[in-house]
Formats: structure tokens, sequence, C-alpha cells
């Protein structure tokens, strides 16, 4: 009887996990064995053969991602959240083979982060009006303006980079995607403390910074659709992460119920959460498996605006149990992490939490976005969108 082709698969991926676990320590130096694991295709398995990948389907990803859990390997999206999560994805559907081979191994082996610069004082939900400008001066671009919110920016060698290239064009049609390097001279960093204390983030100004022309992404004012992948990736790197049941904030507040208790009302309202966690995880298993290929859809919004929500909700409840002592959160002196990590206190939980909703795109935003793309409702008056950028009032 000949195989069926997705069992081949899966053979083809255990076989190939198999090899890398007997012949590289999961727990051993991180760099290595992502290394291994990138050469072995099992970065990401939809990818091509010698960039990461083995050419297969993307729903078979998550067999890949159990046994690296069960293994306690290094997890590439925690050193890496913006690269492995965004930058990949973007390089493979518009960077050109010499990016792709250029970019994709010391980003997934996390020897060079990257962070997204997009976000600026006067564009966040409405990223198309930014205002950071490029000018070509033979092969190169020079650089001027700013950029917020940009997370890791301290710790990355690569920054996605959107920018207005052309301002005499309607807003979308007119700006460009580019990789620049962090250590450029003209590239400032400088760290934004959040209600944790740390400073995540940061702001990041130009100042005559030039990048070179072959590294731009997709064709010169094709920054819109290059964004609109780096977002919808984005989405789905923040919300659809399928963690084993009962582990992340949900685990974080049963584990203060075991040590506290509480009545019955609060059970009562721990078992929803519970509920509401498992089904949102459920869900992204689902969306995760039936993924076949290419950018994500709108389950990568729904994933992102339960997540964010759900996570505000767990963390409230959490800090509710403690009392009195919900209230303590450690110290506020300003930290500068250099990767995600896994948050271990509730009370830390519970202020970072409220960021969810806002990164990655607003809940209101996200609700948006379902509103009119998935539930055909009409969309919000755009009057500025066929305007020239440099027409468009701004304050
Ligand atoms: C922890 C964290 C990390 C981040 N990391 C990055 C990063 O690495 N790179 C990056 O580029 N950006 C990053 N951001 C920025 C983030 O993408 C923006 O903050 C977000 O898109 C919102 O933009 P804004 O802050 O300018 O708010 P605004 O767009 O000014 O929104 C303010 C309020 O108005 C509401 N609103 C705005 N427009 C509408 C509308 N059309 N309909 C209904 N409500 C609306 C919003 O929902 C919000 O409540 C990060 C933000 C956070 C909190």
């Amino acid at each position: 009887m000949t195989a069926q082709p997705e069992t081949v698969e899966h053979a083809v991926i255990e076989e190939a996990l198999d090899r890398l676990f007997a012949e590289h320590d999961p727990r051993g130096d991180v760099v290595r064995f992502l290394s291994a694991r990138f050469d072995a295709g099992l970065a990401w398995v939809w990818f091509p053969k010698g960039l990461g990948g083995l050419g297969l389907s993307r729903g078979l990803q998550g067999m890949v991602e159990t046994r690296m859990q069960e293994a306690d390997a290094p997890n590439p999206a925690l050193y890496n959240a913006l690269g492995v999560g965004m930058g990949a994805h973007v390089l493979l559907a518009h960077g050109t083979e010499e990016q792709q081979q250029r970019w994709l191994r010391p980003m997934f082996n996390t020897e060079e982060i990257w962070c997204q610069m997009f976000s600026e004082p006067g564009a966040g939900s409405d990223v198309a009006a930014l205002a950071c400008k490029a000018v070509r001066d033979g092969d190169e671009w020079v650089i001027n303006g700013q950029k917020v919110w940009t997370t890791l920016a301290h710790v990355s060698k690569w920054g996605m980079l959107v920018v207005r290239s052309d301002p005499d064009v309607p807003k979308h049609q007119g700006m460009s995607y580019f990789v620049i390097d962090m250590e450029s001279e003209g590239v400032e960093v400088r760290p934004l403390r959040q209600i944790t204390g740390e400073a995540e983030f940061n702001e990041v100004y130009f100042t005559d910074a030039r990048v070179s022309h072959s590294n731009l992404i997709g064709d010169v004012g094709d920054g819109w659709r290059v964004a609109l992948t780096t977002l919808m990736n984005e989405r789905v790197s923040i919300g659809g992460n399928v963690p084993p049941r009962g582990e992340g904030p949900i685990g974080s507040a049963v584990d203060v119920w075991k040590e506290r208790g509480g009545n019955e009302a609060d059970r009562d309202r721990l078992m929803t959460l519970w509920i509401d966690a498992e089904t949102a995880r459920l869900t992204n298993a689902r969306a995760r498996d039936n993924r076949r290929s290419g950018t994500p859809g709108p389950e990568g919004s729904t994933a992102k605006l339960a997540y964010a929500e759900i996570n505000k909700k767990i963390y409230e409840f959490a800090v509710e149990l403690m009392g009195a002592e919900g209230m303590l959160y450690g110290s506020y002196e300003m930290t500068r992490p250099d990767m995600f990590r896994d948050i271990d206190d509730p009370r830390k939980g519970f202020l970072r939490s409220r960021g969810n909703s806002i990164e990655g795109g607003t809940s209101e935003i996200m609700k948006s976005i379902l509103g009119e793309r998935v539930l055909g409702l009409p969309g919000e008056p755009r009057t500025d969108k066929d305007l020239p950028w440099s027409e468009v009032p701004r304050s």
C-alpha cells in the first residue's frame, strides 16, 4: 500500500527530529543547538530546504514545537521574538534569495537579534500615517526621523524599518521597507520605561543614517504590502502561542489559588478563566495545524484579541486573590531585558498584561479588522485614503 502523503511528511519530520536530538544536546549551547536545528530544516518546516525548512506543510510545525517543548530545548521566539516571529516570514514572502541566505540563519540561531520599527509618535494604530523619511542617494538611502516603542532595539543588530519614501502619493503607496543595521552611524537608541519598571522598548532616532539599496525588501513604494505581512505574523506570534495545557498565565493563577484558596465565587471565576484560556489555546492549536503556508489570515487577529483580553482578566483575578500582597510589586528599578522570559510573579504579569491589548495593534483595532474583514460590516470612513500624504492635515 502506498503511504499517504501526510504520513510520509510526518515520517520525514520524525526522522529529522530523532537525528537532531541524537547528535545535539538541546540543553547545551543555545546558538549551537539552534544552528543545528536550522540546518536540519526544523526551524520552519514549510520554508525551502537550505533556508531552515524542509518544503513541507506549515501545519506540521506543531509536531516540531511539541518535541522541542518536551526536550526543554531553547525557544528562539523568546530570544529573538521579532526576528523569528515576523522578520523570517517577511524575508520568505518578499526577500530576495540573497537576503534570505544572509539573514535567516543568524536570526534563528539568535546570533543576530531583530527589532521592528513601525510606530512613531504620530503613527500607531494608523501606521500608514508615518513620517520618518527616506531619500535616495545613489546606491543608498538617507533616513531621518523618529520611531517609538521599539521592543529590544537596544540588543538588536537589524531593524525592520518602514519609511516615507514618497510624500506626494497617498499614504499607503509612498512607503518603503528596509532592513537597517542598528549599529550604523546616525541610529540612536534611547530606553523607554514601562509600568513594570523595565525598559523593554525604546525610542530610536535617525539622523542622516544610511542604508544600502540592497537592504530594501520588495520594491520602492511596496512598504505597506510588506508591512502587512509583518503585522499578520506579529498577531500570530503574540496571540497564537500554544503552550502546554494549564501553563502560562492561567497556570500562575492556579498556583495562587492552590496556595491561598478563595471562596465559591472565586472558584467559579477561576474555572471560567481556565475554560476561556483552554478554548483559546485549542483554537490556536487548530489554526496552527490548519495553516498550509503563506501569510496567516484573520485568525491572527482573533488569537491576538482573545489572548490580550484573557491575560488581563487572569492576572486581575490572581492579584485580587493575593489581597493586600497583590499590591506589593517588587522593585521599580529600571532594567533592560535582553529577551522575553516567562513571568513568574502574577503582580508583574498584571502590570505587563496592560500592554497586551496595545502591542501589535490594539483590541479596538483587532475588533475593527474582524468586523470589516470577517463579518463584512461597513468599514470606517477613511477620508485621507486618496489624498497625497503631504496634503493630509497633521497635528
Ligand atoms: C509593550 C509594547 C511593545 C511595543 N513594541 C513595538 C515595536 O516593537 N515596534 C513598533 O513599531 N511598535 C511597538 N509598539 C507600539 C504599538 O504597536 C502601538 O502602541 C499600537 O499600535 C497603538 O498605537 P498608539 O500607541 O500610537 O495608540 P493610538 O493609535 O494613538 O491609539 C490610542 C487609542 O485610540 C484607539 N484608536 C485609535 N484608532 C482607532 C480607530 N480607528 N478605531 C477605534 N479606536 C481607535 C486605540 O485603540 C487606543 O485605545 C509596542 C507597544 C507596546 C505597548
